[in-house]
């Protein structure tokens, strides 16, 4: 197994995160693999762009799922709280109205 360098106390049970998955080809280095032949291995990273940077790091196989579902989660969290945001704008703008309205008369 590649990737020994990984965090193994990391808690595994995580449920929200921003940024996505990427799927790149990668050769693991090791002279008697399939992938130097031509035929890489699918390697999979988390990636987030955070104050202009771009940060990725590895993801082991068992844990595509559970990081997809967890960028999922956070993408509908923040499409809930922008339609959030987009009602109070809505809210706001109608008590603007109506305070217009009220000034006229
Ligand atoms: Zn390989």
């Amino acid at each position: 197994m590649p990737h020994t360098d990984e965090n193994k106390s990391e808690n595994p049970a995580i449920k929200m995160l921003p940024g996505f998955i990427a799927s790149v080809r990668v050769r693991c280095g090791k002279s008697n693999c399939h992938c130097t032949r031509g035929n890489r291995h699918l390697a999979h990273y988390h990636v987030i762009y955070s104050g202009g940077l771009r940060f990725r790091r590895y993801v082991r196989h068992d844990q595509v799922g559970q990081v997809r579902d967890a960028c999922q989660a956070h993408r509908d969290l923040q499409s809930q709280l922008r339609e959030g945001r987009a009602e109070y704008k809505r809210m706001l703008a109608s008590a603007r109205e109506f305070d217009r309205i009220v000034r006229n008369e």
